[in-house]
């Protein structure tokens, strides 16, 4: 039995007596559980802050780019689908017990950082001068606060330091050394470059330099990785996390930090995670267009996002796509690229996994 389910009957009780479940109420983040699934038994603190049976949504995506099944053995796609579903049930059991929307993108993204099978984190890409420069971002519906970080270089787990930009400096984004001395000032998990070392990455690095041809090729690059939650009490988040371009050059920088590109949420109209070559990413501010779409136009989710991919970032010869739920709970992909890793939950319906097109 995991420590969530032990501590059913306390959210029970909690739950009963709370009167902090407004979509305005903090978190608190008092409890540790023991997360199920989690490769390397990561403890990690949260409290409930909404109702046991509330309605909620969770969604993610885990990279998308050249993903055919013709290149895939059936041990090596199911291994995606299981680090898919994994990370999704682990999320749901969260939010069947109030996690908050924060919490649970906070989780599910230090989940896909462990894996060495996605773009960030311990899978991170090398850049051509042959380091691991992790950026990753996240974003609070509530009140459009956000925090992120850029360039980073030793630390274990970057969605967790873009939460403490959030949540403990006065800015929206740090980069590079100047976030590595935050990190150490907030106790975040550090760790030696070389921990990020993986001979798949290493080996992709070197093949793309010796074609010179630069780090934008949409072959070179999927595994970054996002997850866009409502939760039950109706607030909103969106967290993501890459190692960026593969071969990327001169501290090169996407749009997965840049918010309103590659991230955003806004309790009113939708959350928003992006993969993909973020130059267009950014120059498009897709991830923002999606909210605004539903602003200032009324358009339905799915409506907002295949405007966006399949015309402006097409338009435009960018290549990539986008998870997002609205405020309504509903979920939608879009994707112009041969695939994404992605895969959704809900109170009402089972996880699904989906890789190809
Ligand atoms: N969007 C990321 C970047 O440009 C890469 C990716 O999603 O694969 O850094």
């Amino acid at each position: 039995m995991n420590t969530i389910t032990k501590h059913t009957g306390i959210l029970a009780l909690f739950t009963a007596l709370c009167t902090g479940c407004s979509p305005a109420s903090p978190d608190t983040r008092a409890q540790r559980v023991e997360l199920p699934h989690e490769p390397d038994a990561h403890i990690f603190d949260w409290s409930p802050s909404c109702p046991l049976n509330g309605s909620w949504t969770m969604a993610m995506h885990g990279g998308a780019g050249v993903i055919l099944k013709k290149n895939f053995t059936a041990e090596r796609e199911q291994a995606y689908r299981e680090a898919l579903s994994s990370t999704l049930e682990a999320g749901a059991e969260m939010l069947r017990n109030g996690a908050s929307a924060l919490d649970v993108v906070e989780t599910s993204v230090r989940k896909m950082e462990n894996d060495p099978k996605f773009n960030a984190g311990k899978g991170a890409v090398f850049s051509a001068a042959g380091m691991n420069e992790l950026d990753a971002a996240i974003m609070d519906g509530r009140d459009r606060n956000a925090g992120t970080v850029a360039s980073v270089k030793r630390i274990k787990n970057p969605i967790s330091l873009a939460r403490s930009v959030m949540e403990n400096s006065r800015h929206v984004m740090l980069i590079s050394e100047g976030a590595e001395t935050f990190a150490e000032q907030q106790g975040i998990e550090m760790v030696d470059p070389a921990y990020f070392y993986t001979q798949k990455r290493w080996e992709q690095m070197q093949a793309k330099m010796a074609k010179k041809q630069g780090s934008l090729i949409p072959a070179t690059k999927f595994g970054t990785v996002g997850v866009v939650i409502k939760d039950g009490c109706g607030n909103l988040a969106a967290g993501t996390s890459t190692g960026g371009l593969t071969a990327k050059e001169w501290g090169r920088v996407g749009d997965t930090p840049i918010i309103g590109a590659g991230t955003y949420a806004d309790n009113r109209y939708c959350a928003v995670s992006a993969t993909g070559t973020g130059e267009y990413f950014i120059r498009a501010t897709i991830a923002r267009d999606v909210c605004a779409r539903r602003e200032f136009a009324g358009e339905d989710l799915q409506t907002a996002m295949d405007a966006i991919i399949h015309g402006t970032l097409t338009d435009m010869g960018g290549d990539g796509g986008i998870v997002a739920i609205d405020n309504e709970g509903n979920f939608a992909f879009s994707f112009n690229t041969k695939g994404m890793y992605r895969g959704a939950v809900r109170h009402d319906a089972p996880v699904l996994v989906k890789i190809y097109k």
